[in-house]
């Protein structure tokens, strides 16, 4: 299991939410390499939350956590226009997945 906060690389578990395993695959295009890019996430059991994000996805703030992954997360280091729209959109996908899959355990 990692040890950091699987919403923002944060190093600090708070809280570990229930998920089953799913896969994720989003394709967009990188204009400056002029090529097309795919990320693909396996998503396998818990999710790890810090504090913060935490609080976030227990007050079902999903906007406010997308925009904290946007600004904390590794991936999205150094990345502009049209590639951190995309980024941002796959983030979108990846914790619409996870809120909606991890009602389905107990
Ligand atoms: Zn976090």
């Amino acid at each position: 299991m990692s040890k950091q906060c699987d919403f923002c690389d944060q190093k600090e578990i708070a809280k570990s939410y229930a998920c089953p395993d799913f896969d994720i695959e989003s394709i967009f295009l990188n204009l400056d390499k002029r090529e097309t890019s795919s990320l693909v996430s396996h998503s396998i059991g818990h999710w790890g939350a810090c504090t913060t994000c935490a609080a976030l996805i227990d007050a079902d703030k999903w906007d406010e956590l997308r925009e904290r992954s946007l600004t904390t997360c590794s991936v999205m280091k150094g990345t502009t226009g049209a590639e951190r729209e995309a980024l941002l959109e796959y983030i979108k996908v990846l914790h619409g997945e996870f809120r909606r899959l991890r009602l389905t355990v107990a």
